[in-house]
């Protein structure tokens, strides 16, 4: 811990972490970009892409929130499936207060009941956050908040945009009081503890999601190999590894057009990162059922915990 926060820690300041937990494409990791105010986590219009627990950090004069990006709550279909929901089940029990984010510009449906079932048996205060308020029509909003309240009943009910950041302050300012008083966890200006490797891999994986669909994006690791300062540029070496050779042929599709925009992508991206020019190379490789081989899912970081 950083001895200087320590010494400079307000009388009154509280600091704890923070589960985000929430059905896939609620808009957690938006959020957390949002509350940051800078990319640290991927966003994508396909559910279930947030497979590593993030960090990210929000210091205020008051409070210093670390808030865990989990992956989404689902029925698990495989051995991935099984460790996200785990992993998201586990962040339940090991923090101060629970942010449970729906989608609230729709009716509460069966998933989230499901999502509701788990946070029963949670000790912690739970936040109920309805995101995506910019969709709701205003004749509607009083129904839908109503609807969620019933489903809940005492747990306290927030309306915001994690797109356009309307709400976001006021969501801030009640997480803060919920926390303990405590000392800052990290360094005032650190917005995120994800390994910088793991960042990387995901913004490759970001540009997969958005340039393929169905069956593909849910089959594709990427692993950093190499990351090297060479001068002014950063070189960066990475593999993505996929389940089958038609999708190897997808990802590199015609003459390598596809891969070609899939790095392309990625490297504007990285370039924010290091703050100056990237030279990434991508390969693409077929490893069968990476998703079923626990010492693969290990290597890659999905942890069994
Ligand atoms: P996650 O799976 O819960 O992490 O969801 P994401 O953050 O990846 O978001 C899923 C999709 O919902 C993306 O296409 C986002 O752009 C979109 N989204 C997230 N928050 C909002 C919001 O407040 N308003 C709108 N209109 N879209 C949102
Ligand atoms: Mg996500």
């Amino acid at each position: 811990m950083d001895s200087f926060a320590l010494d400079a820690t307000p009388e009154g300041f509280r600091s704890g972490f923070v589960a985000l937990i929430g059905r896939p494409n609620v808009g957690k990791s938006t959020l957390l970009n949002q509350l940051v105010g800078e990319k640290v986590a991927i966003t994508s219009p396909v559910a279930q892409t947030t497979r590593n627990r993030l960090r990210a950090i929000l210091t205020t004069p008051t409070a210093q929130l670390v808030l865990l990006d989990t992956p989404g709550i689902h029925k698990p279909h495989h051995l991935l499936g099984e460790r996200l929901v785990q992993t998201a089940r586990n962040s339940i029990g090991e923090v101060d207060v629970v942010l449970a984010l729906m989608d609230g510009s729709v009716p509460l449906g069966r998933g989230d009941q499901f999502v509701l079932d788990l946070l029963q048996q949670c000790r912690h205060p739970v936040l109920l956050g309805l995101n995506k308020q910019d969709l709701v029509d205003p004749s509607q909003q009083e129904e839908l908040i109503h609807s969620y309240q019933e489903a809940l009943p005492g747990a306290t009910l927030l309306s915001f945009s994690a797109a356009t950041g309307a709400g976001c302050q006021g969501l801030v300012e009640a997480l803060g009081p919920l926390l303990p008083l405590g000392p800052m966890l990290y360094p005032a200006d650190t917005i995120s503890d994800q390994p910088e490797k793991l960042l990387l891999a995901e913004l490759i994986r970001e540009q997969v999601l958005h340039h393929t669909r169905e069956e593909v994006p849910h089959s594709v690791a990427v692993q950093i190999e190499r990351v090297e300062e060479d001068g002014p540029r950063t070189a960066i070496l990475a593999t993505v590894m996929v389940e089958r050779s038609s999708q190897k042929g997808i990802l590199i599709g015609k003459g390598g057009a596809m891969l070609k925009a899939i790095g392309s992508g990625a490297r504007l991206q990285m370039q924010k990162v290091f703050d100056g020019p990237v030279y990434l190379e991508l390969f693409v490789k077929v490893v069968p059922h990476w998703r079923q081989k626990p010492g693969r899912l290990a290597e890659l970081g999905y942890a069994s915990e």
